[in-house]
């Protein structure tokens, strides 16, 4: 069997298009644009690819996207203030502050971020009462990687309902309100991690197999169940030849000569093997990665409604 692929950019660019009156009621009700404020603290060089990366998806969407930058040198206490001051800025609807902060603003310093963000312009969906609001499926501000993954099954025509979803990953962004948001379209959810004892023989069992693990090709065929939808949410830089020779070697000769050009490439936890055993799967890149984009921009969008009505 090969999978067949679902194509993530597709479905991220309909969705764009989908905003693109939604941008212009917001317009012409409030006088301007949705606006979305993201605060960008030191110099990660992902954190500025994913940045650099949202801040142009929105302004070509028409919204207005205005990056705040402080050095990595900065307090937590300047980091809140910030937050504070955008939390009573009208011109702005959406907070992000871009993960993962400085290592040097100590180990709770993102929980207190996020919990300074006002839950109405909370469009990453990570603070406690977001978590909270997905968690009883009520209305608010889901995490963008999962909102995209369930908007991508449902705009690909697969049935959630009744069917076994496997998840693979617990964090607060992606694993948990994952499992949360296919528990609420009917699915019956397992939800694995690193505990978890004989990892394949649960995820065989999924009709629905998510992997959101941050381990390169760490998902292979043998983990799923033939004609499985795959979901693979990881994302993955990798730079180590051996390591690129054990994921490609044997049947993606030209990914891995992209690799020796380039000395990098990108990977998902789930082995790209696994797109002969699957039924449907999401690439890397160009799977989930554009949806994350652009439900932060309807997440947004969201939020300029709300002040609307
Ligand atoms: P975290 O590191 O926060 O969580 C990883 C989870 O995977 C943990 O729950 C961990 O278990 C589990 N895990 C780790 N190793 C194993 C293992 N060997 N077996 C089973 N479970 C394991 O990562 P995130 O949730 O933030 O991100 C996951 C991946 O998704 C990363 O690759 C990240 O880059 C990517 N990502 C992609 C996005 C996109 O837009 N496509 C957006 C956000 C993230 P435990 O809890 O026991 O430690």
């Amino acid at each position: 069997m090969t999978a067949r692929i679902i194509d993530g950019k597709a479905i991220a660019e309909s969705i764009r298009k989908e905003l693109e009156t939604r941008i212009q009621r917001v317009k012409s009700a409030l006088g301007r644009p949705p606006g979305l404020v993201i605060v960008l603290v030191g110099d990660d060089p992902a954190s500025e690819v994913y940045v650099r990366s949202k801040l142009k998806t929105g302004e070509d969407a028409g919204m207005r996207v205005h990056l705040e930058t402080l050095p990595s040198s900065a307090s937590l206490e300047q980091v809140l203030e910030v937050v504070k001051r955008y939390n009573t800025d009208d011109h702005f609807d959406g907070i992000l502050v871009q993960s993962p902060l400085p290592k040097t603003l100590g180990k709770a310093a993102e929980q207190q971020v996020f919990d300074a963000i006002h839950p109405s312009k909370d469009v990453d969906g990570f603070s406690p009462i977001s978590a909270g609001l997905v968690s009883q499926n009520r209305s608010g501000f889901a995490p963008c990687t999962p909102a995209g993954v369930i908007e991508m099954l449902e705009r690909s025509g697969i049935e959630m309902a009744g069917k076994h979803a496997v998840v693979v990953g617990r964090s607060d962004i992606v694993g948990k309100p994952m499992a949360m948001l296919l528990l609420h379209r009917n699915a019956t959810v397992t939800i694995c991690h690193s505990r978890t004892p004989d990892l394949p023989a649960v995820t065989r069992g999924a009709d629905i197999l998510v992997a959101a693990i941050g381990r390169p090709a760490m998902i292979t065929p043998e983990f799923v169940r033939p004609g499985a939808v795959v979901v693979d949410v990881g994302i993955n830089a990798v730079t180590d030849p051996a390591e690129a020779e054990r994921i490609f070697a044997a049947n993606h000769p030209q990914r891995l000569a992209v690799f020796k050009k380039r000395g990098t490439v990108l990977v998902g936890d789930v082995h790209p093997d696994v797109a002969e055993v699957a039924g449907a799967m999401t690439p890397v890149p160009g799977g989930v990665g554009p949806l994350t984009i652009a439900m932060l921009m309807a997440n947004t969008v969201k939020a300029a409604e709300n002040r609307v009505t």
